[in-house]
């Protein structure tokens, strides 16, 4: 995956013609921008799903942007996901956001949470969203040792969560960014979510 946030549409247009065809954008409001630039046929040659923390309030134009969420945090968005993707007629591709380390900002589901149990319950009820795996943010500034302990313990849990669970398809691992891919594809990443590596580095934003 290209992660093409804070970049203009150009760059993905560019990335788009050397054979790129799967982005990730992490806000609503910016990619609604980018894409009103973009031409019908290149929307076309486009999949973008969103990788940032999606509000509820913001979930049917999300729905209406993107081709998958691989943000899902919690069971309230999963339903109003689900309910406008239903208004869309869409069945919408839907990742688990795993939080694996306890850095006070980060957003996602811990695992063996009441709210990641109630989810994996609720989820085959939600015929909208097509739940197709896992996705988990490394945390910054640690060992390599600890990246991949880290990138592993999500293909345990996933594996875990698969058995457990033998309705849902958890087949995609979305994990590894410029810094640690490599990491990420020995412990198995079936997608890979490169920004700065592919497009250079971001201009600093107040965010
Ligand atoms: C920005 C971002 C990336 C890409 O990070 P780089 O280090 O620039 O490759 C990947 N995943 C998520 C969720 C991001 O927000």
């Amino acid at each position: 995956m290209a992660v093409s946030k804070t970049h203009p549409a150009e760059a993905m247009i560019e990335a788009c013609q050397l054979g790129l065809t799967l982005f990730g954008e992490n806000r609503v409001q910016e990619f609604a921008q980018k894409s009103s630039t973009l031409a019908a046929d290149q929307q076309a040659a486009m999949r973008v799903h969103l990788i940032g923390h999606l509000q509820s309030n913001k979930a049917a134009r999300a729905v209406e942007l993107f081709d998958g969420i691989d943000s899902l945090d919690s069971l309230p968005l999963a339903q109003r996901l689900d309910s406008a993707a239903q208004l869309s007629s869409k069945k919408m591709p839907v990742l688990l956001e795993i939080k694996l380390s306890d850095e006070p900002a980060k957003t996602g589901l811990v695992p063996s949470s009441p709210a990641l149990d109630e989810l994996l319950e609720r989820l085959p009820d939600l015929v909208h969203l097509r739940v197709e795996g896992l996705m988990t943010i490394a945390p910054f500034g640690v060992s390599d040792a600890t990246t991949r302990a880290c990138f592993r313990a999500l293909r345990v849990l996933r594996d875990q969560l698969a058995a457990a669970h033998s309705q849902l398809d958890l087949r995609q691992l979305s994990m590894g960014m410029s810094g640690d891919f490599a990491l990420a594809i020995a412990e198995g990443s079936t997608r890979i979510r490169v920004g700065t590596a592919l497009f250079g580095a971001r201009p600093l934003s107040p965010s």
